[in-house]
């Protein structure tokens, strides 16, 4: 048995200000070709990861062909995805005859003319393999799913995690499922609900309430008769597409009554819930005056998340603690190539004037005058050492740790979300040592910061994606929209 994996992963954010280019992918969390792919994921927490597991499970053999995944960012340019896409085609072309291809995928990627990436992307890959040959494909939570990328694939399997911890359990559950499909134990039909709603950040971290009881209630029925797969996806609200929003995909072997039923049972529960699934972030003072019981306090400076594709310069959480002159406060992490290098050039124990962040959009604020001592510099690589990551390899760039009195800034060249405290540690930083900690992260960062925070705040400062949704500037959602324009 023959499966062909691979796949190109995007979260795009239509609001962010840079392009995402072949550049980003080649930059990114990886781009690996052939036997690469199989050398790096050998073990790791991704989807490919649990493709690979499955391999040993199943005896098949895996035919990896390109596996690339860009930060979140802007818009992908057309030029650039059709070359991707083009490889990987040609790959898969040079690879037939296949017994069934596995797909690692986001779900919410977007090109320049074309709304529905992965939609795009499947079709192409189904054109290429047949209507006989199986493909199933696995997405982030935060998918912004389409009935055309369901109706391309044989069964789609989305992450049931937030932060995304299961992503190898959901790539050894597709493997099992392509598995039983080839050899005719199942022959799964899917049914798509989509939902006019979005969730705020704060209430989809699925560990605690109130979205670990719609995961309840996904896994209960999961494990009734005839049901093969349920994914709830919360949806992507930075993608201005006209399919953005969360949805219900239940997949179940043969019945595609079955199928309807119960994800329209599971999509009514969701929508009439809709209130609990939002709620509003704090302002920056409102999380400061909070009374702290225990430290460090964890500031999710949600609007400026990195890993949703915002620049992560922003700097209003950092004037905020410049004026109150905290005694020990962090930042994790400020997006500064300029102001890295200029710690570079100056050298460990220097002092140095600085205007830091505050340079990519102008909603990100203005950048902060301060002088600073380089405490220490990093060439940005490291290796992860949480449980999302733990044992992948990082890079951001050119770094520093610099420090103006109580004010510690970690400045970073690349845009990546904080997911554990492994390049602070690699830094000197004792993170757990800290009273306030600020991070350019939504919800990842919880999975390795949760054992360490006396609190944790979600908060909404100034930057490109803001929580305060009706300031986004949308012009092809869906109307009406829950919570956008009412009931
Ligand atoms: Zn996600």
């Amino acid at each position: 048995m023959r499966i062909a994996t691979g796949g190109i992963s995007h979260e795009t954010s239509t609001f962010a200000p840079t392009p995402t280019t072949r550049r980003e992918f080649e930059n990114g969390i990886g781009f690996f070709r052939g036997g690469d792919i199989l050398a790096r994921f050998c073990g790791a927490n991704n989807c490919t990861g649990g493709f690979i597991t499955g391999a040993d499970r199943h005896g098949y053999e895996l035919v990896p062909l390109l596996w690339t995944f860009a930060y979140p960012g802007g818009l992908i340019p057309r030029a650039d995805y059709d070359a991707l896409k083009a490889e990987f085609l040609d790959g898969l072309k040079k690879a037939l005859p296949v017994d069934g291809v596995l797909l690692d995928l986001h779900g919410a990627m977007v090109v320049e003319g074309i709304d529905d990436g992965e939609g795009d992307f499947i079709a192409a890959v189904r054109r290429v393999v047949g209507q006989k040959c199986p493909i199933v494909a696995t997405f982030d939570l935060h998918g912004n799913h389409t009935q055309a990328r369901i109706d391309a694939a044989d069964a789609v399997i989305g992450f049931d995690t937030y932060p995304h911890v299961d992503m190898a359990d959901r790539g050894v559950e597709a493997a099992d499922l392509i598995v039983r499909i080839i050899r005719g134990e199942v022959r799964p039909v899917t049914a798509f609900r989509d939902l006019p709603l979005f969730w705020s950040a704060a209430c989809q971290v699925t560990g605690h309430p109130p979205i670990d009881e719609a995961f309840r209630l996904v896994h209960e029925v999961e494990r009734r008769p005839g049901i093969l797969s349920v994914t709830l996806a919360t949806g992507f609200p930075w993608a201005d597409v006209p399919h953005m929003g969360a949805s219900v995909i239940v997949v179940a072997d043969k019945d595609a009554g079955l199928a309807r039923k119960t994800a329209d049972e599971i999509g009514d529960w969701v929508w009439a819930r809709r209130e609990r699934w939002h709620r509003k972030p704090l302002t920056i003072d409102e999380a400061l005056g909070q009374q702290a019981t225990r430290f460090p306090v964890m500031l999710a400076d949600m609007a400026d998340n990195t890993g949703g594709g915002a620049p992560g310069d922003s700097t209003e959480v950092l004037r905020t603690f410049v004026e109150r002159d905290l005694r020990n406060a962090l930042i994790l992490y400020l997006v500064d190539p300029d102001v890295a290098q200029q710690a570079h050039a100056a050298g460990v124990g220097k002092r140095i004037h600085v205007d830091l962040g505050g340079k990519s959009h102008p909603m990100q604020g203005t950048p902060v005058p301060l002088d600073v001592e380089v405490v220490a510099l990093s060439d940005g690589k490291f290796t992860y050492d949480g449980p999302m990551y733990g044992g992948l390899t990082g890079d951001l760039g050119t770094s520093a740790w610099l420090r103006q009195r109580g004010v510690n800034v970690v400045v970073v060249s690349a845009r990546m979300q904080p997911l554990d405290q492994a390049f602070a540690r690699a830094l000197g930083i004792d993170c757990a040592g800290m009273e306030y900690i600020a991070v350019k992260s939504a919800v990842h960062f919880r999975s390795g910061f949760e054992r360490i925070a006396g609190a944790i705040h979600n908060i909404d400062a100034q930057a490109i994606h803001t929580h305060d949704f009706g300031r986004l500037p949308y012009r092809q959602r869906r109307k009406p929209m829950f919570p956008l324009d009412g009931k």
